[in-house]
């Protein structure tokens, strides 16, 4: 058995690990539970199967064809999207939808139906998956698109990897023709500053996203720095190469979580605006992924781990539920460094699990201090609770069951699809 991880570093499961190299490959025989298991970027336990197999997904690296005319891309489920930039961004296609890290595998992005700073615009990953086939423990091959096996296409959609393996997808790539963003950050003194700007930018920015100062109380809660921006429209190089990223080499020691730390951090982070407003140019690389600047930046939080609480809640005004939780954190004083807000789009969501839905989603890392940070959370949930909110499976490893029923209503529908094989630890906790 070994010991794999999620991104927050906890909990501390085993499993067996058995490499998926080949997508025509037969369903393994295996006797325990199965799941498969991609980057291991989720933070909590969703792609964690304590004392099962993992199935490893990232052998499963192959392109099967990419039309540069139609920007229509095909390529096994292992495939991670900092490959499809590298392979298509240079011809002048972008990933509609991308999540605040690159390093996740197709099949990650669609079994979460991750979202990106466009869902007001472009909902999430799903809408740019054309189809996949999904490869079940009886050995069946199933192509599953919106007009082929519609309902496992709904259900593996943010299926949490449970109804089968997804062995390879198409997505529909869009046009863009310059690396650049034209990008704005324009400063926030309240909570006020960031719905007037989210809803300035609703229809001119397809990017909006808001750091905000977990630390700030009072009339300052919710003051950070707001960020628009929009692919640039004239056309330039569009070659690029990644910098060579830093690394954390060891897991961080305590003090430098604490709050003085984050409070410098902070500080610093905000005079990056001088001003109250800043605009320029800058490549997609740090607009979209400022954290994969630095590897394994986790180990930042130590060996203890950290939990990040995402939620997205209705907005109701300007005072209404987020506030709250944002009041409630500040006087807590365990905010960390990154808190970020954004408000969701309306469209439908197209998995039976989705997260992402209309309202306003706070997504914010917590240091594990044990049960003063899960106190802190339960409370959080309580205000989630009334207002009717969810929590996000990818980033959870403490949620209620009964939170997550009442937050996803399709659970039942869902359920009648996971094939009989799978499971996780995720979804254990949730059904104990
Ligand atoms: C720095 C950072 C920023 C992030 N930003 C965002 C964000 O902005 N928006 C967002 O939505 N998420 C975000 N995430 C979370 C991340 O995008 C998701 O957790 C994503 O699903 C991880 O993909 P992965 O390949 O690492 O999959 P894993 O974490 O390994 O697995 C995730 C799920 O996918 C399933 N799975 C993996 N491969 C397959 C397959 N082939 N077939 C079937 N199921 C499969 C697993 O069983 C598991 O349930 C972020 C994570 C990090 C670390």
């Amino acid at each position: 058995m070994s010991t794999p991880t999620s991104w927050g570093n906890l909990p501390h499961t085993t499993a067996t690990l058995l490499p998926v190299n080949r997508r025509k490959a037969a369903f393994p025989a295996v006797e325990d539970k199965v799941l498969p298991y991609g980057l291991g970027r989720s933070y909590g336990d969703s792609c964690l199967n304590d004392k099962g197999t993992l199935l490893l997904t990232r052998g499963m690296d192959r392109w099967i064809s990419f039309d540069e005319e139609t920007g229509i891309i095909c390529c096994e489920a292992g495939v991670s999207l900092d490959e499809i930039l590298r392979l298509a961004s240079p011809k002048g296609w972008f990933l509609p939808v991308t999540p605040g890290t690159r390093f996740v595998t197709v099949g990650g992005a669609i079994a979460n139906d991750v979202h990106g700073k466009n869902h007001h615009k472009a909902g999430s990953f799903s809408t740019c998956v054309l189809d996949f086939e999904l490869l079940r423990s009886d050995q069946s091959r199933t192509l599953c698109s919106r007009s082929k096996n519609a309902s496992l296409f709904h259900a593996t959609i943010a299926g949490l990897g449970l109804t089968g393996l997804i062995t390879f997808a198409t997505l529909q790539l869009r046009r863009i023709v310059s690396p650049m963003i034209e990008v704005e950050q324009i400063r926030m003194h309240h909570l006020n500053d960031f719905f007037r700007l989210a809803d300035e930018s609703n229809h001119s920015h397809e990017y909006t996203v808001a750091w905000i100062d977990g630390l700030a109380r009072g009339e300052s809660v919710g003051s950070g720095i707001f960020i628009r921006g929009n692919h640039a429209s004239e056309a330039s190089d569009l070659s690029w190469k990644a910098k060579k990223t830093a690394a954390i080499p060891l897991n961080a020691p305590s003090w430098l979580l604490q709050k003085q730390s984050v409070k410098i951090f902070n500080a610093l982070y905000s005079k990056k605006v001088k001003g109250e407003r800043q605009a320029g140019s800058e490549h997609f690389l740090p607009f979209f992924y400022p954290l994969d600047a630095v590897d394994n930046w986790n180990r930042l939080y130590g060996k203890r781990g950290f939990y990040q609480y995402q939620c997205v809640v209705p907005r109701d005004g300007n005072r209404g539920p987020i506030h709250e939780i944002l009041d409630r954190i500040a006087n807590s004083g365990q905010a960390s460094f990154l808190a970020v807000l954004k408000v969701f789009g309306d469209q439908k969501p197209e998995g039976l699990l989705s997260f992402a839905r209309a309202g306003v989603t706070l997504a914010m890392d917590f240091p594990n201090r044990g049960p003063k940070t899960l106190k802190l959370m339960n409370e959080l949930d309580e205000v989630v609770r009334q207002a009717g909110g969810a929590l996000y499976p990818a980033k959870d490893a403490r949620m209620n069951p009964e939170d997550f029923k009442m937050a996803y209503p399709a659970l039942n529908t869902f359920t009648e699809k996971i094939d009989p094989a799978f499971s996780s630890s995720f979804w254990r906790r949730m059904h104990t």
